[in-house]
């Protein structure tokens, strides 16, 4: 292939990118939106293989076969909900490699560039190995707390700022030397082991309950990561591309910042402002419980009901059932509406997939603040399989981990019907005072099984 149909390509792959992301940024478009992605990725990889200029092609194609099977299998085994640990697990790789491509440039002494191109180039490996670093062992953290290996509450170290920014410091003054020596390798061996440190104290201070907002900004992360890469290798769609996911997951942590009622900025230095801890020493009294015949009773009784889903309805897989009971209730002549919250479950957006695979028409399916007034005027509502994101905690407690955060405030309403297993605590480690208030009855069990039982009943 020449220069001008590789450059073609790459820019007809950008373009189908941006469409990928326009695409996915609705449901009914979101099919077109993951095939533009497939189509403009293998563009992309065609057209880097076919580059004269690439040599070894056997052997990258043997790692693409390996690495294409490995990523099947795993894509064909995942659950739904371990879906953040797969994705925490994937923006590793690309920190992994970034640092990898700059040592990589760094040694390779065959690219023969002197005075400010030198400069230039020492910057940019300099830059993409600490970004890379950082979204290595963070997506690592991430990774280990998501799937539940490491606890998952803030880790509080005394000076916890100040030693972020000694390791910020400390690599900036080892960027000068790097850049000075001409790329003496000592302060990029040094900064690497730095980095590696504060990427891993980075996400390891931060709660539970921020951990969605975590996921984004290390696929923030990993887009610069890549983008850096681009930059070393003199690739421009790698640049493009790692721009994209770069920006595309600053904006998403934002929005979720915003919806979480964080400061972004806090998050992204590692929880900078949250300094407090898990108390679990509270006695909020005693609770009480229903059966599933009884919840049957309580919702033939109702004229409105709001169903609130969280994680437990995902791992019970209560979707179906739920849009059964749905259509039963309507045919009885009850409103039946849905309150999603915009972190419920373990990925953006997992609530709403999970509803539209049971079918449930999207006009009864409200996000949070559209709905959270309603909660007075409504009969029953039923937590399926939610906790923090119902959390009264979060609204009353300022000494809260999870203060601040806005809640679907389900308690608001005339009869509140907890789902779930246990009284364990819900992601963020917290206990939940909903479950002990006068209004508030727990139905214990399987949330699939339970809500099969009240079908039963009905
Ligand atoms: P939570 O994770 O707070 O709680 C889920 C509850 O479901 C648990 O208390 C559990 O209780 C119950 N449960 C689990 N399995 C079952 C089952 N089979 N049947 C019935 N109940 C079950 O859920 P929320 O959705 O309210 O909150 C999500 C949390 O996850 C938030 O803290 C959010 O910040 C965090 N998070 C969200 C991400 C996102 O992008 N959405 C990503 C990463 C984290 P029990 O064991 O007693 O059954």
């Amino acid at each position: 292939m020449t220069e001008g149909i590789i450059s073609a390509a790459y820019i007809i792959a950008a373009l189908l990118f941006i469409m990928s992301l326009a695409g996915l940024s609705k449901q009914e478009t979101a099919e077109a939106g993951n095939w533009y992605g497939i189509i403009g990725m293998s563009i992309a990889l065609i057209a880097t293989i076919a580059n004269p200029a690439v040599t070894g092609v056997p052997l990258i194609v043997v790692c693409m076969v390996i690495g294409a099977v490995i990523g099947l299998r795993l894509a064909k085994k995942v659950e739904m909900t371990e879906m953040p640990e797969l994705v925490a697990i994937l923006h590793s790789f690309v920190g992994l490699a970034a640092v990898f491509v700059g040592y990589n440039s760094s040694l390779d002494h065959s690219s023969l560039i002197f005075g400010a191109a030198k400069t230039i180039h020492n910057v940019e490996v300099f830059l993409g190995v600490f970004i890379g670093a950082v979204t290595f062992t963070g997506s690592v953290v991430a990774f280990a707390k998501l799937r539940g290996i490491i606890n998952t509450s803030a880790l509080m170290l005394p000076h916890r700022h100040k030693l972020n920014l000694i390791a910020c410091l400390v690599s900036a003054y080892l960027m000068v030397n790097f850049v000075n020596t001409g790329g003496d390798l000592l302060p990029l061996i040094v900064m690497t082991i730095i980095a590696f440190a504060f990427g891993w104290h980075l996400v390891a201070s931060i709660g539970g309950a921020d951990m969605p907002v975590v996921v984004s900004m290390l696929n923030s992360y990993s887009g610069w990561a890549a983008a850096s890469a681009g930059f070393m290798l003199g690739n421009d769609l790698l640049i493009v591309t790692g721009a994209l996911v770069g920006s595309s997951g600053a904006i998403l942590s934002y929005i979720m910042c915003k919806a979480m009622n964080r400061s972004f900025i806090s998050v992204i230095a590692g929880g900078f402002g949250t300094d407090v801890q898990v108390s679990s020493d509270v006695d909020y009294g005693e609770h009480q419980e229903i059966s599933a015949e009884s919840t049957a009773e309580l919702l033939k009784d109702a004229k409105s009901v709001i169903i609130t889903p969280g994680y437990g309805m995902a791992v019970a897989q209560a979707q179906y059932p739920v849009y059964e009971l749905t259509q039963e209730l309507q045919k009885r002549g009850v409103e039946v509406r849905f309150a999603i919250h915009p972190v419920a479950g373990r990925l953006p957006g997992h609530m709403n997939v999970l509803l539209a695979e049971a079918k449930v028409p999207y006009d009864v399916v409200l996000g949070m603040e559209e709905i959270n007034d309603d909660f007075p005027e409504t009969d029953v509502v039923l937590v399926i399989g939610a906790n923090d994101t119902v959390n009264p905690a979060a609204a009353e407690d300022p000494t809260s981990p999870i203060a601040g955060m806005p809640v679907c405030e389900v308690w608001n309403a005339k009869q509140v019907v907890v789902f779930k297993r246990s009284m364990s605590t819900g992601y963020a480690g917290v206990q939940n005072p909903l479950f002990f208030k006068e209004n508030t009855v727990m139905l214990f069990g399987d949330a699939k099984d339970s809500v099969d039982k009240i079908n039963k009943a009905l």
